[in-house]
Order: C-alpha cells, then sequence, then structure tokens
C-alpha cells in the first residue's frame, strides 16, 4: 500500500512546508528527521524521526500549516495527498469509513477548538484541549452508531432481517391488487426495529446497497406466494429503492440478475423512489431507471408531494404510478387546503394517465371520499398492517375486502 504513494527526498536544511501556507498532503517520514519550527516565536518545536507523520492537519479541511517543517539531514518523505484520503474514505469497507469518518469529525473539533498544529509533533507540544460538549454527544452516538452498525453487518449474513407485506387495494371494489415490501430488523435483544430506525444509517454508510439487495430477493422470491392472494389481473410487488443504491450505477444490472434468477415477471415488479433519491443522483438514477423500465419494470414515484420539485421530475421520469404522501391524506378531512392538494393531485396524475395511491388510509370516510375523486388505489391500515408472509398466508382471504364481502 505504501509502495504506492509517491515519496520525495529533502536535502538537508531544505524547506518542506511553511507556516500559514495551505497545505494539501502530510507527510511519513520514511527516513531522515525533520524539524518544527515557528518563525514567529523563533523557535524549534520539536524534532522528529522516522514513522513519523507530519502536516496531517492539511488534509481536513485544506487547513494552513501551523508550523513550518525543515529537514535536518538528507530525508524521505512519503506523500499522502488529501485526494488520496477522500478516495479511501469512499473505497473502504463501511465500518472502517464510518470509524475514519468519526475520527475526522471529532478531530476537526478538536483542532478548531485548540490552536491547530503541525502535525503529531506539533500537536504533542500545544495544550491540551478538554473535548468540547459536542465532542462528547459525538461519541456517544458514534460509539451506539458503530454498535449498529456492527450488528447490522452482522444482521445480513444471521439472516435477521425479514420483510413485512402491506397489501395496496383498488378503491372502487376494495379488491387486493398489489403488495409494499417493507423491512424489519429482527433484532435478537431489541426485538422487532422499524426500518426508520435503521435505514437511515445503512444509508450513510452504504450499506443500503447489500440490504437493498437482500430485500428485492426475498421480496421475488416469496412473490409467487403472495400473488397467489390476489385475484386481479395485474398483480404488483412493490419495492423501495434508496439514493444510495442508485447512486454507484450498478443496481439496475444487479436488479435484473435476481429478477432472472427467481423467474419474477417483469411487469409485476414496481420500484418505489423518492423525489429526494432522484434528486441525489439524478444521471445514475435516470439510466438505471431507463434499463428496467426497458425490462418491463414500473417505476412509482413515493411521498408525492413532500418533496421540491415534483412537476419537474413528472416530466423528466417515466412513472407508472404516484404514491400521495400520508401526511395530506390524514390530514385532508380537517383541513382544506390538503384536501385541494389531493383533489388536484388525483387530476392531474390521473391526465398524465398515471396511476395514483393514496397512502395511510385509515378510515372508511377517507376511502369513499378519495374514491370519489377518482383515486384508483388505496394503502393504509384499513385495508390492513403490514405483515410477514406465514400470517399472510393463514388467512388468505382475509386480505381481499372484495371476495369477503
Ligand atoms: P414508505 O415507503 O412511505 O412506507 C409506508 C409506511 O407507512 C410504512 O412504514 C407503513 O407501515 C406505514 N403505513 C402504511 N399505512 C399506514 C396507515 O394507515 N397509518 C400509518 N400511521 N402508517 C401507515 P414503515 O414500514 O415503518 O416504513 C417506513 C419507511 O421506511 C418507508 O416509508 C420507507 O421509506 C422505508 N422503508 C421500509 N422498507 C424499506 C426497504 O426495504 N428499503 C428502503 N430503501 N426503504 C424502506
Ligand atoms: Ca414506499
Ligand atoms: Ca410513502
Amino acid at each position: 500500500m505504501l509502495e504506492l504513494l509517491d515519496r520525495r527526498r529533502f536535502s538537508d536544511g531544505e524547506l518542506i512546508f511553511q507556516k500559514g501556507e495551505t497545505g494539501d498532503c502530510a507527510y511519513l517520514i520514511e527516513s531522515g528527521q525533520v524539524e518544527i519550527s515557528d518563525p514567529q516565536l523563533g523557535c524549534v518545536l520539536a524534532r522528529i524521526g522516522e514513522g513519523e507523520l507530519i502536516g496531517e492537519i492539511a488534509l481536513i479541511d485544506q487547513h494552513p500549516r501551523t508550523a513550518t517543517a525543515r529537514a535536518v539531514q538528507d530525508t524521505v518523505l512519503i506523500e499522502v495527498k488529501r485526494e488520496r484520503v477522500e478516495q479511501l474514505l469512499l473505497d473502504t469497507d463501511p465500518i472502517i469509513r464510518h470509524l475514519l469518518n468519526v475520527v475526522l469529525r471529532r478531530f476537526r473539533n478538536i483542532s478548531t477548538s485548540s490552536a491547530g498544529g503541525a502535525g503529531s509533533a506539533g500537536n504533542a507540544l500545544l495544550p491540551y484541549a478538554p473535548p468540547m460538549a459536542d465532542t462528547d454527544t459525538l461519541q456517544v452516538t458514534a460509539a451506539q452508531k458503530l454498535t449498529l452498525l456492527q450488528d447490522m453487518n452482522h444482521a445480513l449474513e444471521a439472516s435477521q432481517f425479514v420483510l413485512y407485506y402491506q397489501p395496496i387495494h383498488y378503491l372502487g371494489d376494495q379488491s387486493l391488487a398489489g403488495f409494499e415490501a417493507l423491512i424489519r430488523w429482527n433484532h435478537p435483544t431489541l426485538g422487532l426495529v422499524p426500518p426508520l430506525a435503521f435505514l437511515g444509517l445503512a444509508e450513510e454508510t452504504g450499506l443500503i446497497k447489500r440490504i437493498g439487495l437482500w430485500v428485492l430477493e426475498q421480496a421475488c422470491r416469496d412473490w409467487p406466494q403472495l400473488r397467489g392472494l390476489i385475484h386481479r389481473e395485474k398483480p404488483f410487488i412493490s419495492v423501495n429503492v434508496s439514493a444510495r443504491q442508485l447512486a454507484d450505477g450498478l443496481f439496475a444490472t444487479d436488479a435484473i440478475d435476481i429478477q432472472r434468477k427467481y423467474q419474477m415477471p417483469a411487469a409485476e415488479l414496481k420500484l418505489e423512489l423518492t423525489e429526494s433519491t432522484l434528486i441525489k443522483s439524478p444521471v445514475q438514477a435516470q439510466e438505471q431507471l431507463a434499463q428496467l423500465t426497458e425490462l418491463g419494470n414500473s417505476i412509482a414515484l413515493d411521498d408525492y408531494g413532500t418533496g421540491f420539485s415534483t412537476l419537474e421530475n413528472l416530466q423528466n421520469y417515466r412513472f407508472h404510478t404516484i404514491k400521495l404522501d400520508q401526511r395530506f391524506i390524514r390530514e385532508m378531512l380537517n383541513s382544506s387546503l390538503s384536501f385541494q392538494i389531493v383533489m388536484s393531485s388525483v387530476d392531474l396524475i390521473c391526465t398524465l394517465h398515471m396511476d395514483v395511491v393514496a397512502e395511510g388510509i385509515e378510515s372508511p370516510e377517507l376511502a369513499r371520499i378519495l374514491t370519489a375523486l377518482g383515486c384508483q388505489f388505496g394503502q393504509g391500515y384499513l385495508f390492513g398492517k403490514p405483515k410477514p408472509l406465514s400470517a399472510l398466508l393463514q388467512a388468505p382471504d382475509a386480505w381481499d375486502h372484495a371476495k369477503r364481502a
């Protein structure tokens, strides 16, 4: 690894860097000796040798050099460039990346709360700066996050994730139309952990890519049994896809492989994305969604109404379905503004020949009003809470309100 990095040779007395300059690299002393001094104070702060690191603050935020460094004898320094560190942070294992990020964040806090340093030797000479209150908080949350992250990594291998499926109904005759797959974590000590408690960190660390593929694979595996519960044409299973999953451009290929492996009828798989996903990686998202729609998958825009550039997105992406966010649905009986928003959204979506799903329907009254407004599909506790496959199979007709009636 170190062999791959550039080396620079400095002769006796040669300047390495000067106090006040902006730095973009740190140096590891491979051989020789370096003197750290402060020209303003007119004194030598330290002499350091082989194996020591100097100037590492420059790797963070291009901090100006806080002291001058000069070779004392012929010296060979290994250059650790800022871009190199950034690249490593992107490429490395999620746990290491998280650790490095925590260290970097803590280091930033400490370096701004103290006078700064020229490097490890420089720092050692600075008065000890006690961690600030927010650094303490960071340590606690960082430690918790790390445990969560380790547990999460293990959860995939230990098959602790489970999929729950929530029914989506035709509002007209209340028959079952499809399901949405929603992940839960069956944690050995914490019990059933809801997705919002761990997906944020999974997203932050990139672990969501593996989790997301697991979700897709499990949903495809369960689909033949779920499909057996639906007695209408065009049954579908919806799977959520997050921003990070689309970011590296590999998702579509993996998703296509999984569908082939499970002989998933492509037209029966719907991928749900939010607007923030599209904003975070617009180019990759567009390319990959094009591949997947080419295969026959449909794309649903989730949480409609909570994003920033809805109208533009409606024009730029080929959405098959729009899901109205439950916030508007819940409010529409109390707020005329929410009612108007839902009404005009349903109108617009129908005019654009897209399907519309209202989320968060909890009462028959809401279902009635939404049906009258022309909304075709509904999802919510009125029809059923998310349940594991086994529970759905135990009472196969409980899910089909049309059949029950
Ligand atoms: P979402 O995609 O908007 O999913 C709908 C959420 O609303 C689910 O929460 C569902 O249980 C809840 N819900 C449905 N009907 C009702 C209702 O009538 N009333 C109320 N109060 N809530 C209702 P859940 O399962 O906790 O999931 C939360 C979010 O986590 C999801 O929101 C989705 O953004 C994310 N998520 C869940 N599973 C996955 C997954 O496999 N991958 C990704 N990337 N995200 C997922
Ligand atoms: Ca969703
Ligand atoms: Ca939603």
